[in-house]
C-alpha cells in the first residue's frame, strides 16, 4: 500500500511540474507575439499627498491580456526579463507613459508619471538616450517623468551610479521602489540620491499585527526625512492604515485610495482629488 501510495505521489508530483512548465511555455509563447499583437497596455495608479490628499503623481504599471486569460506582471515580468524581451517591452512602456502624461497635459492636468525600469533595461545600451527621446517625441518636461529601480538591480554601484547620474542631467527623476527588503537598502540610500524612496508594502501590511513592523516603518520614513527625499508608503488598503500614516507626512499609493485605473479614470480621480 506504502509502495502504491508513494507512486502515486510522484505521479501527482510530476503532474503538478507538468503543470507549471506548460503554464510557461504558454506564457513564453504568448508573450512573443504580445507585441505585435497590441496585448500590452499601461494602467495608471495615484500617489496621494496624505497631508493634503492631492494626487502628486502616478505610476504606470504594465499589463498583458493574452487570448488565454489574464497574466499578473509578477508572473510574465519575470519572463521579460530571462529572454531579454523587457528591453522591446520597457521601451514600448516609457514612450506610452510619457505620451499619456501629454495627452493628460494636454487636457489641462499636469501629472508626473512614474515608469518602472528593470535592471537589464537600465544597463542596456542607449538607455539613456531613449529616455531623452520619449521625452522630445512627446513634449513633457523631463521633470514629469520619473524613473522607479529596485535595489535588487543594483549589481554594479558604479555603473548604476553613472547611467542615474546621465538621468538625473536630463533632468528626470528616480525613485528608489520596494525600499527596504533588498540586502543592501541602507546602502543604497547612502550611495546614490533619489528624488523618492518608495516604501515596500511589507511594511505597512505587517504594522497593524506587530509593534516592530510599526517602529521599523517610521525608522525608514525618519530615514528619507532627514536625507530630505519625499517618502511614498506603497500598499495603503486600510483605513487604520491610513489613520496611521496621516501624522507622518508622508504619499501614500494603495488601493484605498485608488486600484490602478485606465488613463481616462485617471482624469476623474484627479477632478475628485484636485491635483
Ligand atoms: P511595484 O513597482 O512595486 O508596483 C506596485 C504594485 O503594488 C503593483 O502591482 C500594484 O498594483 C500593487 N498595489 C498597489 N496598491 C496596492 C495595495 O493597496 N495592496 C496591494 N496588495 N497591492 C497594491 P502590479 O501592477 O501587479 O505590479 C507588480 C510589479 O511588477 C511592480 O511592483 C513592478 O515591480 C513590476 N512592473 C509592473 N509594471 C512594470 C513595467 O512596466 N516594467 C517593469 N520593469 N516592471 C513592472
Ligand atoms: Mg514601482
Ligand atoms: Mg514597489
Ligand atoms: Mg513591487
Amino acid at each position: 500500500l506504502a509502495k502504491e501510495k508513494g507512486k502515486n505521489n510522484f505521479q501527482f508530483y510530476n503532474e503538478e511540474i507538468n503543470q507549471k512548465m506548460l503554464r510557461k511555455t504558454q506564457i513564453r509563447n504568448g508573450l512573443f507575439k504580445a507585441m505585435n499583437n497590441h496585448e500590452y497596455r499601461l494602467v495608471y495608479q495615484p500617489k496621494v499627498d496624505i497631508t493634503s490628499g492631492k494626487a502628486v503623481g502616478v505610476e504606470a504599471l504594465l499589463r498583458w491580456n493574452p487570448s488565454f486569460g489574464s497574466v499578473s506582471p509578477g508572473e510574465f515580468i519575470p519572463v521579460l526579463e530571462e529572454t531579454g524581451m523587457i528591453v522591446e517591452v520597457g521601451e514600448w512602456v516609457l514612450r506610452e507613459a510619457c505620451i499619456q502624461c501629454r495627452n493628460w497635459e494636454d487636457k489641462g492636468m499636469r501629472i508626473s508619471v512614474a515608469v518602472n525600469v528593470s535592471g537589464r533595461q537600465l544597463v542596456e545600451e542607449g538607455f539613456v538616450e531613449l529616455v531623452q527621446k520619449a521625452l522630445e517625441d512627446s513634449g513633457i518636461e523631463p521633470e514629469l517623468l520619473e524613473i522607479e529601480i529596485t535595489e535588487s538591480i543594483i549589481f554594479d554601484v558604479t555603473e548604476t551610479t553613472e547611467i542615474v547620474n546621465q538621468l538625473k542631467s536630463l533632468g528626470v527623476r528616480i525613485a528608489i521602489d520596494d525600499f527596504g527588503v533588498g540586502f543592501s537598502s541602507l546602502n543604497v540610500v547612502k550611495n546614490f540620491n533619489f528624488d523618492n524612496l518608495k516604501i515596500d508594502q511589507s511594511f505597512l501590511n505587517d504594522v497593524m499585527k506587530n509593534d516592530k513592523a510599526a517602529i521599523i516603518l517610521t525608522s525608514l520614513i525618519d530615514i528619507g526625512k532627514k536625507l530630505g527625499t519625499p517618502v511614498v508608503v506603497e500598499g495603503v488598503e486600510t483605513e487604520e492604515q491610513y489613520e496611521f500614516l496621516k501624522p507622518l507626512g508622508v504619499v501614500g499609493q494603495g488601493y484605498y485610495f485608488s486600484k490602478p485605473q485606465p488613463p481616462e479614470r485617471i482624469m476623474e480621480f484627479s477632478a475628485v482629488r484636485g491635483s
